[in-house]
């Protein structure tokens, strides 16, 4: 097997005795990109943190992000890596002018 991180991330889920459905693993990424804004607001935005609050930093919640959609991607049977490809391609081609 590749050793590419959808790989190793699948290979984590195996261990840990699979995951949750589909839509849960979607509420679950929601979570994590909720987490995303909360720390980007708090690093770049308007909100600070609580008084006493550790926040995660944007790395890290990006990180599980990417995490999250790796899980997704694999139970379903799409390769993150040529989705990720053909999602560049169409930037590069359809979109060229657009930003
Ligand atoms: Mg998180």
């Amino acid at each position: 097997m590749a050793d590419d991180y959808q790989s190793r991330v699948g290979r984590w889920v195996e261990a840990h005795g699979g995951t949750w459905p589909p839509l849960a693993n979607l509420a679950r990424l929601a979570e994590e990109v909720g987490e995303l804004a909360r720390a980007l607001n708090a690093e770049v935005g308007p909100k600070a943190p609580k008084p006493g609050e550790q926040a995660a930093g944007v790395a890290e919640e990006i990180g599980d992000v990417l995490f999250v959609l790796a899980v997704l991607a694999g139970q379903l049977g799409v390769d993150l890596q040529a989705a990720g490809e053909a999602a560049l391609l169409k930037a590069e081609r359809r979109d060229r002018h657009r930003f």
